[in-house]
């Protein structure tokens, strides 16, 4: 299934050219008469993507009272502390689980529009009816369908980097029970593993290594590697360079025995992944 990219085009313009800020992709599919809302939401995040995007993508944290209020860039870290609503000024602690993804046009799209519009004088109407946002497209779905996922706390998008890992009997994590889950469940936990044990990685190397350089370089690695492996087609020779790059570093210079311990655990995930 796919969406008419050309037609959502010509909304996303009627948009811009009535001044809508605000918008998701439920309206967007509504006015494009698309279908499906989910795939009109990857190519609008495709479209927030690069220096030349047109959107920019943000996530919208709700209230307890299920108010949209503060807005995050993706790829930024979610305060863990309470902030207050704009709206009903009751305090919450923003969360995953209650937060939906907006779009808004960039200014630079926006004037180009605006002069492509001045040129041809289309009768194309300004006015354009934009249904209510009545349905929001949470986080939660769009992590469960691989739109997006989470790098070291942040939320960005995958764009077509889907994981693969899709059969689980033998998990490395048993803490983990993975029964009857469904195979998307599983990524996600696999996922989600990968992610913590790479956390936990960084998080010591951070107070474990003084020297900024070093620091870097292991950081830069680590995360590639942990990107690498949770990509679409993992390429083993990568991988693998990637990791033996971080031992170089990891066993002349690192001396302390908390850091050595998590980065074994680190790569013993990595290279024997929760697969069939
Ligand atoms: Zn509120």
């Amino acid at each position: 299934m796919s969406v008419n990219t050309v037609e959502i085009d010509k909304v996303l313009e009627r948009l811009a050219l009535s001044n809508e800020k605000r918008f998701n992709a439920f309206q967007v599919a509504s006015l494009a008469n698309e279908s499906d809302p989910l795939e009109v939401n990857e190519y609008l995040l495709y479209k927030s993507e690069g220096k030349f995007g047109a959107l920019t993508a943000k996530i919208e944290t709700l209230c307890v009272n299920n108010h949209p209020d503060k807005h995050f860039e993706l790829g930024t870290v979610l305060p863990n502390y309470e902030v207050e609503c704009r709206i009903c000024d009751s305090e919450y602690v923003p969360d995953l689980e209650f937060a939906h993804l907006v779009f808004y046009f960039r200014e630079v799209y926006k004037q180009e529009i605006e002069k492509k519009n001045d040129e041809i004088q289309n009768e194309s109407g300004k006015d354009v009816l934009v249904p209510p946002m009545d349905e929001f497209m949470t986080l939660a779905r769009l992590l469960q369908s691989q739109q997006l996922c989470i790098v070291n706390g942040g939320i960005h998008f995958m764009n077509g980097e889907k994981f693969s890992f899709n059969n689980v009997n033998n998990p490395v994590n048993s803490a983990v029970s993975f029964g009857d889950e469904s195979p998307n469940t599983v990524i996600n936990v696999y996922k989600q593993d990968v992610e913590n044990v790479t956390n936990d990685l960084l998080a010591l190397i951070e107070s474990e290594i003084s020297d900024s350089k070093v620091k870097n370089e292991l950081r830069e690695l680590i995360e590639g590697a942990a990107l690498e492996s949770g990509s679409k087609e993992p390429k083993p020779a990568i991988l693998r360079t990637l990791i033996d790059g971080t031992k170089g570093i990891m066993t002349t210079i690192v001396k302390s025995p908390a850091l050595l311990d998590a980065y074994e655990k680190w790569v013993q995930f990595l290279q024997d992944p929760p697969t069939l």
